[in-house]
């Protein structure tokens, strides 16, 4: 692993997620794939029909592309997630072709489970006492689950009144020591980092470079179902900016390895309540100013983002675009996504948002071929539905009589 700020190197084999020389991020360094180009699409097609083991996983399928090491991995398996056209919620964002690939469809119902299954591995890998995270949520929801099916004690560092309920009954289902702090998910985040250095228990956060690796796999998957022929946009939710590191990572490495030539352009997409990065690409990326986050979407309330150096050579290596939504806007794009059948959580909503403000502003043509990221499962924040009875469908409470059921119908 390399110090993406002083270039110190680290053994890969070492309990370090940042650097110990001036506390950095590390990361990891990919040795280019020995096969390249039509073989490797052939190596990966092959994979694809495994029923078991770690070919049944849409991350370790592609574990030529990953900086990590592919023996006994901990996996459910995760990914395989489908590439959908987004129906009715494609003409509301002005762009027919729309199509969104689902990753609240993994096992415990976010991408987080991606970068799960690589970093509970290295884990396994180090003999672990014990795995910590701080979370919004998901990667409380993911890291719970990964560490049963590894038999490893969990602690999960949760901001108090700020997660949706779904990810908070997952992480205490699922076994994990959970930890309501009384701060913001920046807080919590520090706590976590003190935590790993002080008791030695090995941190799972976004900021751990394996967890990176994992979540390149999306993009990877994406193309190899796009027949890798590359949409013109990838449009993702963007927080903590991981996964806009993420697939930067993979873009490149895709095109390195000659599986593409021509990489789509990013777009991240923030809320305006916690848009640090998107008022920082707006200023030519000359400096990032934290703010207090404040947003409906829980997944991507933060104001201090951790990845983001490596996200913003993730938007220049793409030509990528960086833009803020309204609450409103994201909760729309929540009803459109839901009724068509399709259900998100509010923050995978926000790409959809972003697309839609894109057409509208002239800058994503309608008829140009853009994929959006769905991060997360709709039953994650089932509240976001309830609350918001202007937006969502309507329940009709009726007397058990079918003159109820006709007037429903709007038969009489
Ligand atoms: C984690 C998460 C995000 C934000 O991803 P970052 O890598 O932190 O930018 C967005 N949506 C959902 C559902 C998430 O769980
Ligand atoms: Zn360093």
């Amino acid at each position: 692993m390399r110090c993406s700020r002083c270039a110190a190197e680290v053994p890969a084999d070492s309990h370090h997620v940042d650097c110990p020389a001036c506390g950095g991020l590390l990361e990891l360094i990919a040795l280019p794939p020995g096969v390249r180009g039509h073989a490797l699409r052939q190596l990966f097609a092959e994979r694809r029909g495994a029923v078991a083991g770690r070919d049944a996983s849409g991350v370790w399928r592609y574990r030529e592309l990953l900086a990590a090491c592919a023996a006994d991995v901990v996996t459910f398996p995760e990914g395989n997630t489908p590439l959908v056209h987004a129906g009715s919620a494609a003409r509301w964002a002005g762009c027919p072709t729309l199509r969104v690939k689902h990753e609240g469809l993994n096992p415990t119902g976010s991408f987080k489970d991606r970068g799960m299954t690589v970093g509970m591995s290295h884990a396994r890998h180090l003999r672990a006492r014990a795995v910590a995270c701080a979370s919004t949520g998901n990667t409380a929801a993911s890291l719970a689950a990964y560490a049963a099916l590894a038999g490893i004690p969990a602690f999960v560092f949760i901001p108090a009144g700020k997660v949706a309920t779904g990810k908070l009954a997952q992480a205490l289902a699922y076994g994990a020591q959970t930890l309501l702090v009384r701060g913001d998910f920046d807080a919590c985040l520090s706590l976590a980092r003190a935590a790993a250095h002080e008791l030695g228990v090995y941190l799972l956060n976004s900021i751990n470079p394996y967890r990176l690796e994992g979540q390149k796999t999306i993009v990877i998957e994406m193309l190899e179902q796009c027949g890798w022929r590359p949409p013109a946009w990838i449009a993702l939710p963007a927080g903590n900016l991981g996964n806009t590191a993420a697939f930067g990572m993979a873009l490149v490495a895709a095109r390195d390895a000659g599986l593409i030539e021509q990489l789509p352009r990013l777009l991240a997409v923030q809320a305006d309540g916690a848009a640090p990065f998107a008022r920082a690409f707006a200023a030519g990326f000359a400096s990032l100013q934290r703010v207090t986050p404040n947003t409906v979407a829980t997944a991507i309330n933060i104001g201090d983002p951790a990845s983001y150096d490596r996200a913003v050579r993730s938007i220049r290596e793409t030509n990528g675009v960086v833009i803020s939504v309204s609450d409103d806007a994201i909760l729309e794009a929540k009803a459109a996504i839901d009724a068509a059948g399709i259900g998100c959580e509010p923050a995978s909503a926000a790409s959809v948002a972003g697309v839609r403000r894109m057409v509208a502003d002239g800058i994503i043509a309608p008829g140009e071929d853009v994929v959006c990221v769905l991060t997360g499962h709709l039953l994650k924040d089932p509240d976001a539905v309830v609350r918001n009875p202007a937006r969502s469908n309507q329940l009709h409470e009726i007397d058990a009589t079918i003159d109820g059921v006709r007037r429903v119908m709007g038969l009489d």
